[in-house]
C-alpha cells in the first residue's frame, strides 16, 4: 500500500479512482463496524533483551468488512479521524484492550499493554475519564497501560493534550513516543512531555548491519534514551542480523516481525511462551 493523500492509502495496481471508490465504501461503511462487531485486536509482543522474555504488548486493530476482508489500520483510523467515529473507536480499544490484559494478568503474566492512542483522542478531552473506566472496569493497574502517542499529536497544538497526557502519566500510565525520528523533530516534545518510552521508527533499522552511519544513529537515539532515562523499543526488527546488531549496540527492548508477529488473543500464551522459553 502507498500513501496517496491523507486518509487515501491507495493498493497496489489500484487507480485512483477505485481507491476513491473504495474509501468512501468504507467511510460509508466504518459507522456499523463497531455495532456489528467487525473490529477485532491483535497483539504484537515486546521482548526484553536482559529479561529474555516478553514484556509487553502491543494492541493493533483491525477490521474485518464484510465485503472486503482484512483492513489495515493505516486505512481506516484515518476515516474515522474524519468522521468523529475515533472518540468511540478508541474507547472500544482500550475497553477490549484491558479485558484481553486482565486475562493474561490472572494467569499470573507479567505483561505491560501499550495501545496506540488517537491524536483526536486526547484533544477531545474525554481520554482520561475514558482510560481511567477502561482500567477500572478490567480491574489492571494503570502502570500495566502504556498509552502509545505520536508527535504528530503536538504538531498542529502543541499544548491542547498535553495536560490531559500528563494527568494520565501522574496517574500510573506510562507514555511512549511513537515512531520516533519520522518525519518532525521531536527533541522538543522530549523536554516537555512526561515521556516514558521511545519507539525508534523501523527506518533507523535499515542497514543498521553494514553501515557505520546508520548504526551510529541508533546508538545516538539509544544514548538520548539512557541520558533521560527513557527506555528505547527498537520497532521493526526483521532479520537476524538486525537483531545481533541492536545488541550488540545495547538495544534493550526489541520489536517486530522476526520476534513475534501481531497475533491473535487465543494464541498469545503459546506465542509468549515460545518467546520466554527462548
Ligand atoms: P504502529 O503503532 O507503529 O504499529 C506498528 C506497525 O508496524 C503495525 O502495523 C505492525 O504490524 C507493524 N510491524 C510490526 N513489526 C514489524 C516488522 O518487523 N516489519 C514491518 N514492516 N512492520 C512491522 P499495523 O498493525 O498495520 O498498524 C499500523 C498503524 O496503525 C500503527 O503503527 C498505528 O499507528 C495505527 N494503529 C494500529 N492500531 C491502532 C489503534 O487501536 N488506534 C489508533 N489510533 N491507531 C492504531
Ligand atoms: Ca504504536
Ligand atoms: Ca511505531
Ligand atoms: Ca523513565
Amino acid at each position: 500500500a502507498k500513501a496517496a493523500g491523507k486518509g487515501c492509502v491507495r493498493r497496489h495496481g489500484e487507480t485512483a479512482d477505485a481507491a476513491t471508490v473504495r474509501r468512501t465504501r468504507l467511510a460509508r461503511d466504518l459507522p456499523d463496524a463497531l455495532s456489528r462487531g467487525e473490529l477485532r485486536l491483535l497483539y504484537q509482543p515486546v521482548v526484553g533483551v536482559a529479561e529474555r522474555r516478553v514484556l509487553g504488548l502491543e494492541a493493533l486493530v483491525r477490521w474485518d468488512h464484510p465485503a472486503l476482508g482484512e483492513v489495515a489500520p493505516d486505512e481506516f483510523i484515518p476515516l474515522a479521524e474524519d468522521d468523529g467515529l475515533i472518540v468511540p473507536l478508541q474507547r472500544w480499544v482500550l475497553e477490549r484492550a484491558t479485558a484481553e490484559l486482565a486475562v493474561l494478568l490472572e494467569q499470573g503474566r507479567d505483561l505491560q499493554l501499550g495501545v496506540n492512542i488517537s491524536a483526536r483522542h486526547l484533544q477531545s478531552g474525554s481520554l482520561v475519564p475514558d482510560v481511567s473506566a477502561a482500567l477500572a472496569r478490567a480491574g489492571v493497574p494503570a502502570r500495566r497501560l502504556m498509552l502509545e502517542v505520536t508527535e504528530s499529536l503536538f504538531i498542529s497544538e502543541p499544548d491542547r493534550g498535553g495536560g490531559d497526557l500528563q494527568t494520565l502519566h501522574d496517574l500510573g500510565c506510562v507514555i511512549s513516543l511513537d515512531d520516533f525520528g519520522r518525519g518532525y523533530s521531536t527533541f522538543a516534545y522530549l523536554a516537555r512531555l512526561p515521556v516514558d518510552v521511545l519507539k525508534m521508527d523501523r527506518e533507523f533499522l535499515a542497514g543498521i548491519e553494514d553501515d557505520e552511519r546508520s548504526a551510529a544513529l541508533v546508538l545516538s537515539v539509544i544514548e538520548l534514551g539512557r541520558r533521560l532515562a527513557i527506555d528505547v523499543v527498537a520497532e521493526g526488527v526483521e532479520t537476524p542480523g538486525q537483531l545481533a546488531a541492536l545488541r550488540a549496540l545495547g538495544c534493550r527492548y526489541l520489536q517486530g516481525f522476526l520476534l513475534g508477529r501481531p497475533t491473535a488473543p487465543a494464541d498469545l500464551p503459546a506465542v509468549i511462551d515460545a518467546l520466554d522459553a527462548d
